[in-house]
Parts: structure tokens; C-alpha cells; sequence
């Protein structure tokens, strides 16, 4: 079985410098801490910085003293205002893309456009956003949902950081049926759209994908829901735990892919572990410090798409597929 590593799987920039910022702040205040919501998403780094004294919390009314980070899809403004107001000491951990996501869509509205927002209206990015804004605005997750907007003279569309290209293009078409005047500003960060290339790239080649990475991240199960609009069985997992052997009986080759917000030794652990499942792998060093991302080029030899050996061929409802959450 080959194992083909996707080319910039894992943490991206805003992700890394939100990491280096919460333990920098471990190391050098006695203070408590805490985070508005996990600080990204994955549970697995949010536990590695709970057991350094790093609490998450939902609400800012379970914290009276101590330091807050702000996670890096960003909150609301007035909850940085509030925070301040209790005293608290605040380090922004916001990625700079979402920042200009906010900026932007204050910018729009202050332009007199009707903003619409592309993106999950449960993401905390987009709650942010939407707080930007004291509220202006219309989420949209697709097309269909445009259709239940207004006409209007003006409007303005941006897009959470991890949406994907085809269905910002689909709901700009949509929109355009509402108004004569749209204003689109592709908000989606480059470390997404490069990744999700990237994803669809190799699961065109593979018999199998693992993306890895929280089941509550937005951008790992887009990762997700690529892939397996590939044809490809999928199995989104969060840790190498989580692969079965018997779903890898008959591939062969695998393609791993994982979310923005997963980091490297969780990647580096899921190699390994294929590597055991597989004694004959051959590898050819790629990124990653060393772990194979050869075979980038090989075609599977069962068959774009092929099944062979997954139980029931169940890639996409099987007991490792997604739940977005
Ligand atoms: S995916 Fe992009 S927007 Fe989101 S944290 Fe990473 S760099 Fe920032």
C-alpha cells in the first residue's frame, strides 16, 4: 500500500501563531488563563493546553480575574470591550485573515451595501463577524439560502476564511439575481483554498483519504466532504487510534490529508500508524520532516475511486465519516 501525504496538511500560519501565543503566555504569567471557546479547533491541543492551565471557557461570566485569549477565528468585538471592562487582560490570538474579514465586512456595511456573509452561521468566525457588524447581516451556507434574501439596490458579499471557492462562485451567481450592484471580496485564506486543491488533487489518485483532524472543525470536514465529492471512500478521524485496519484491507493507496487547526505530531502519528498497518510501504521523503508525500503522481492500480476492501465501501456514511459540528 502506498501512503501519499497531501502537501501542507496541518497547521497553517494563523493556527501556529495562535499555538505559540497561548504557551508563550503559560510560560511568562502566574495569572489564569483562559480562552473564549477552545482556541482552535481541536480537542486534542486544546487538552495538551488545559493540562498547562489553559481553561476553556463559554462565557466570559465564568471568569473574574486572569487573562483571556481570544482564539483565532476571532469573537465579537463587544466581548474584547467586555473582557477589558472586568479587568481581565486580553491577548488577541485573532488570525490577521479573519481580522480583515471583520474589517471588511465593517467596511461594507459602512458603504451602505446589504452585507451577506458565505459561511456557517454557527461558527464562532462568523459569529464574530456578525458581532462586527452589531448584527447587519445575512449568513447564507449555499446558494438555495439566497434565495430567500430580498431584492436590493446594493449588496455586499464576504465569505468565512475556510469556505470553498465553487460555492463562493455559486452563491455570487445566485446573488446576482437580487441586485444590480454586488460587491464580492473573496475573504477565503490562501492556506484554505491551497489545501483543499491539494485534497481534491489526491483523492483523485488514491483508493482511500484519512483526513485528520477535529470533527468540530469547519475547514478539516470541507476537507472531508472534498474528498468524498471525489468519489473516494473518506474517513474523517482525529487521531491514528481511530484507523481500523480492516478499512484499509485491499487499498492500495492511501491519501492523508488534515484540517488547518490539526498539528504535526497528530499527523506525524497517523503516518506512523499506517506505516505499522503497512510493513511493505515504500516512501520517498516529502514535506513534513520526512514523511512520504511520494507517490503524488502514481496512479492507484485498482481504479480511481476503487473500493476494494473497505467493508461495504462506506467511505461516506461509514462509522469514521464526519460530524460536523
Ligand atoms: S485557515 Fe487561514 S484564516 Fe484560518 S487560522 Fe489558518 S491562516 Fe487564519
Amino acid at each position: 500500500m502506498k501512503i501519499t501525504l497531501a502537501k501542507k496538511a496541518g497547521h497553517c500560519f494563523g493556527v501556529k501563531a495562535a499555538i505559540k501565543k497561548a504557551f508563550e503566555i503559560v510560560k511568562t504569567t502566574k495569572r489564569s488563563i483562559f480562552t473564549l471557546g477552545p482556541i482552535i479547533h481541536n480537542p486534542q491541543v486544546v487538552e495538551m493546553l488545559e493540562k498547562r492551565g489553559v481553561v476553556s471557557v463559554n462565557s466570559l461570566s465564568q471568569i473574574d480575574k486572569g487573562v483571556i485569549i481570544v482564539r483565532s477565528h476571532g469573537v465579537p468585538p463587544q466581548l474584547i470591550d467586555e473582557a477589558r471592562a472586568r479587568g481581565l487582560r486580553v491577548v488577541d490570538a485573532t488570525c490577521p485573515f479573519v481580522k480583515r474579514a471583520q474589517n471588511l465586512a465593517r467596511e461594507l456595511v459602512e458603504q451602505k451595501y446589504e452585507l451577506v456573509i458565505l459561511g456557517d452561521a454557527a461558527h464562532p468566525e462568523v459569529g464574530g463577524i456578525v458581532g462586527t457588524v452589531n448584527g447587519a447581516a445575512h449568513v447564507v451556507s449555499d446558494a438555495d439560502d439566497v434565495k430567500k434574501l430580498p431584492d436590493k439596490k446594493r449588496y455586499g458579499l464576504i465569505v468565512q476564511t475556510t469556505q470553498s471557492l465553487e460555492n463562493l462562485q455559486q452563491v455570487t451567481s445566485a446573488l446576482l439575481t437580487k441586485t444590480v450592484v454586488l460587491k464580492v471580496i473573496n475573504t477565503i485564506c490562501n492556506a484554505t483554498t491551497e489545501l483543499q486543491k491539494e485534497t481534491r488533487r489526491l483523492a483523485g489518485q488514491v483508493d482511500a483519504m484519512l483526513v485528520v483532524g477535529g470533527r468540530n472543525s469547519a475547514n478539516t470536514s470541507r476537507l472531508a466532504v472534498i474528498s468524498r465529492e471525489a468519489g473516494v471512500p473518506t474517513y474523517h478521524i482525529e487521531t491514528a487510534d481511530e484507523i481500523d485496519n480492516a478499512l484499509l484491507q485491499g487499498v492500495l493507496h492511501v491519501g492523508v490529508t488534515a484540517g488547518t487547526s490539526t498539528p504535526d505530531w497528530i499527523i506525524n502519528q497517523v503516518m506512523e500508524r499506517l506505516r505499522l498497518i503497512n510493513n511493505t510501504t515504500k516512501e520517498s521523503a516529502g514535506e513534513h520532516g520526512g514523511i512520504n508525500d511520494g507517490g503524488r503522481k502514481t496512479k492507484p492500480r485498482n481504479g480511481r475511486g476503487g473500493k476494494a476492501g473497505i467493508p461495504g465501501g462506506q467511505g461516506n456514511r461509514g462509522r469514521h465519516s464526519s460530524a460536523r459540528q
